[in-house]
């Protein structure tokens, strides 16, 4: 049973001021006034009734002074809750007949068109889902269900987009990134300058890429001086076509990380040959392969050293790797030019044929290589929304839609501006 008190607050607050009270609460003008506050206890609910009151009225299309028609149906906004119980504003909106656009229905002030809640509810969401841990939790903080929560992201973001700025973008980044355990990939384009995504895309193909340019008017491309993307024929391709004035920068984390594959390589198979013969000499030691010396603890260093020092394959892989990192401590082009040079030589004659390949490919494109020492921009891990977008995509596990997980990592990771208009 529902027990329904119409009429509780006013007896206790005295009716004028509590009616002033929501007003001013939620920004009303004259055209509008609360008439009646209505509180469930069962439901926990407080139901605030709006009546407009007859004031000129408004076209929401074109902005024109027009003829009242009649009412809309009575709807509902969730509000904001007044201490523990969730509030929700009633109302039946003006509709107005304009000879210019037909019968439209009145723009309110505390809601945007179709909206299921109040702009004052939308920005608080906003700002609990930017606050909270995960979604998760902020969806139950908030007391709404997936769709809501869904919702209120898409029309932040949609909001968002329109009001963002583009111009003056010089640098930009084309990155993949796997999208459920290594199945699909998403594109994604970022702003490097500012460090936020400008825009994601599913799959890592041509077309995919050229989807990305999208978003810039013709101007806003030839602003673009460089464009950082690894060694992907597709990506190089698209950005060939899209952006011809821009110089392409091969990201040196991609060149690192292909390089420490090489090195992986080469390890596993050592190990493997020297196992059947009851060497257990690499076991244990992949990491210390992996990672770079500065991050290598004293104590793990000491075991380490005797390692390299051996005869070993890895530690050749391993020491061809760790001298090409001088590459990019060079000022100019012309230098590094000549330190590759020399480092080539050295690789190509290893006889470990993982590192000859990637020393191949190095050589391939070390064109696109050297414009680092021009523009110095990469995709690299130094941008926080690397590990954000990782955190998206393992919430995202359920994720059936690309949409939703497109609408997250803009909404996590764009910068945008996401509070509606008159919120704030
Ligand atoms: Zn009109």
């Amino acid at each position: 049973m529902i027990v329904a008190e119409r009429g509780w607050f006013w007896q206790s607050m005295g009716m004028k001021n509590l009616s002033k009270h929501y007003s001013l609460l939620l920004g009303l003008d004259e055209a509008w006034q609360v008439v009646d506050v209505e509180l469930s206890l069962e439901q926990k609910q407080v139901q605030i009734h709006l009546k407009s009151t007859g004031k000129p009225v408004c076209c929401s299309e074109c902005g024109e002074q027009r003829p009242l028609k009649d009412h809309a149906p009575e709807r509902t906004w969730r509000h904001l809750d007044t201490m523990q119980f969730e509030t929700v504003l009633t109302a039946r909106v003006p509709r107005t007949k304009c000879p210019n656009c037909g019968v439209k229905t009145c723009d309110v002030p505390w809601a945007e068109p179709h909206g299921r809640f109040t702009m004052m509810f939308e920005a608080f969401a906003i700002r609990v889902l930017q606050a909270a841990g995960t979604t998760e939790q902020a969806r139950i903080l908030l007391g709404l269900n997936w769709n809501s929560v869904q919702k209120i992201m898409d029309k932040a973001v949609e909001r968002g987009l329109i009001a963002r700025d583009l111009e003056e973008i010089k640098h930009v980044g084309i990155d993949e990134k796997n999208f459920h355990r290594g199945h699909d990939y998403i594109t994604v384009l970022t702003d490097i300058d500012q460090s936020r995504v400008l825009e994601v895309t599913q799959g890592r193909d041509e077309e995919a890429a050229d989807v990305l340019w999208e978003i810039f008017s013709e101007n806003q491309k030839e602003n673009i001086e460089a464009v950082a993307v690894d060694m992907w024929q597709a990506f190089e391709n698209s950005v060939v076509k899209n952006v011809p004035e821009a110089e392409i920068v091969h990201d040196r984390f991609h060149i690192s990380k292909h390089l420490n594959e090489a090195v992986d390589i080469v390890r596993r198979q050592e190990h493997k040959a020297l196992k059947k013969e009851g060497d257990e000499t690499l076991a244990g030691s992949r990491y210390w392969w992996l990672r770079n010396p500065e991050n290598i603890d004293d104590e793990t260093w000491d075991s380490f050293a005797i390692l390299k020092e051996m005869e070993l394959k890895t530690s050749r892989a391993w020491a061809i790797r760790e001298q090409f990192r001088w590459f990019w401590e060079y000022r100019y082009a012309r230098s590094a030019k000549k330190f590759f040079a020399r480092w080539y030589q050295w690789a190509s004659r290893c006889r470990l044929e993982p590192v000859k390949k990637v020393a191949r490919m190095i050589r391939k494109r070390l064109n696109n290589i050297l414009t680092w020492f021009r523009h110095r921009i990469s995709n690299g891990p130094a941008e926080g929304f690397n590990s954000r977008i990782q955190s998206i995509k393992s919430a995202a596990r359920g994720f059936k839609n690309f949409n939703n997980y497109r609408t997250r990592i803009l909404f996590f990771c764009g910068k945008l501006d996401l509070l509606p208009n008159g919120s704030h």
